[in-house]
């Protein structure tokens, strides 16, 4: 009999976030195992539940949320994210160009399927959080990756990403703050970046949903608010800044030259109508979250939980022989490098299942990152100091095992 194949457009698409190594450690959980695991964004887990205030939104919203609502979103909902745009300093944005997803994720996927034909590409950052990849090669289009220079805070390398553009690039993607590196970008960076767009007319994705998770009093800029002639697509949600992944609710910002982009905004249309609407019920969250006390700055304060896990991990991580990581400045990682002359390492997957086989303790691999080079880890700072402390000290011991081999 023939078998069932998946498509060839998964040919390029990994998401090693959820990849095997989870898949064991859930094996080994089942087997009586306890796993500490730094390799999800995910913070209620680790008691950091989202406001109050926002879950009695949606409890209380619950019975008037059974019904589809506009395949935009929720009109209170985008009122809210129309007040943050304006806050962010973004011009010109209408409620027509205010779209809520089913996170952030949603959006992505539906954004590349509206615009990407077959053979078309588009400049996504090495290394990336690996769904902009993923989405792109999936609508069939291709992803190409600039490289980010650690030497330089892992900011993106202005050269390399002018290399990288063909007569077939659609667009570039922005992630920042940054997930894996934890770069929050400067805004003289940020306008360099609009520079190449304007220049070879490419419309700019930005992946802004750590925006308010920023340290050592760090300022965000949105990209969209220094070039009014861009056409610029800015994400956002609930599931970082107010701590809840689970509701599935993030939103996008179109902004800049619209009148070019009516098309593809008409292929944005005819996609957001297709999947009818986002979750209805964690769209009550939305007004709330943005207009309620931003506990999240409590967080990342000095004093906060965040901060100072951020600091423990750093401390812990780089006072390890040949490990070396650029501390980041906003959101929930550290990318960590092994020099690869202590740590020779040419699989960094099987490296990472060694590491949760021995040590109970799961990271994701650089690689996973579409990092080009085995010697990489991102290192999730969630759980609290004396979990963080305890999977720091396994890492150090699996690590000096390595250097013994
Ligand atoms: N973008 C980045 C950079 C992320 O790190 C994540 C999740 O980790 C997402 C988007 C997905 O966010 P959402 O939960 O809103 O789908």
């Amino acid at each position: 009999m023939r078998s069932i194949q998946k498509s060839n457009k998964l040919a390029n698409v990994c998401y090693e976030i959820r990849g095997p190594a989870l898949a064991a450690a859930k094996q080994m959980e089942e087997d009586g195992h306890r796993i500490i695991k730094l390799n999800i964004g995910n913070l209620q887990p680790f008691g950091l539940e989202a406001p109050e205030e926002i879950i009695q939104d949606v409890i209380h919203n619950l019975p008037a949320a059974s019904g589809y609502c506009d395949s935009k979103g929720l009109f209170s909902a985008r009122k809210a994210i129309m007040h943050y745009t304006q806050q962010k300093g973004i011009k010109g944005v209408t409620m027509d160009d205010i779209y809520v997803g089913n996170g952030v994720s949603e959006l992505i996927l539906l954004s590349m399927n509206a615009l990407l034909n077959n053979g078309d590409e588009v400049l996504v950052p090495a290394p990336d959080y690996p769904l902009w990849t993923a989405a792109v090669s999936l609508s069939g289009g291709t992803a190409r990756h600039y490289l980010c220079d650690e030497a330089n805070g892992w900011l993106p390398d202005i050269d390399d990403l002018r290399r990288k553009i063909t007569e077939n690039t659609r667009a570039l993607v922005i992630i920042n703050p940054n997930n894996p590196t934890g770069a929050v970008y400067p805004d003289d960076m940020l306008k360099a970046l609009l520079e190449v767009a304007r220049q070879h007319q490419l419309i700019v994705y930005a992946d802004e949903v750590y925006d308010k998770i920023l340290f050592d009093g760090e300022k965000h800029t949105a990209i969209a608010s220094l070039a009014e002639d861009v056409f610029c697509v800015t994400y956002g949600g609930l599931s970082k800044n107010y701590r809840a992944c689970g509701f599935r609710a993030g939103w996008m910002i179109l902004s800049g030259d619209k009148r070019h982009a009516a098309d593809y905004i008409d292929g944005l249309n005819i996609v957001a109508s297709m999947r009818l609407c986002a979750n209805v019920p964690a769209q009550y969250a939305i007004q709330t979250a943005l207009g309620g006390y931003q506990s999240i700055n409590d967080l990342v304060a000095p004093t906060g939980r965040l901060y100072k896990q951020r600091d423990l991990a750093y401390d812990m991580l780089t006072s390890i022989p040949g490990v070396s990581c650029v501390k980041p400045k906003g959101a929930l990682y550290l990318f960590p490098k092994l020099d690869p002359k202590m740590y020779p390492i040419v699989d960094d997957q099987q490296f990472i299942l060694e590491l949760l086989q021995e040590e109970k303790v799961l990271l994701v691999q650089g690689t996973g990152f579409n990092w080009p080079r085995p010697d990489h880890l991102r290192v999730v700072f969630l759980p609290n100091q004396d979990d963080l402390t305890d999977a720091m000290n396994r890492i150090a011991r699996f690590l000096d095992g390595y250097r013994k081999r």
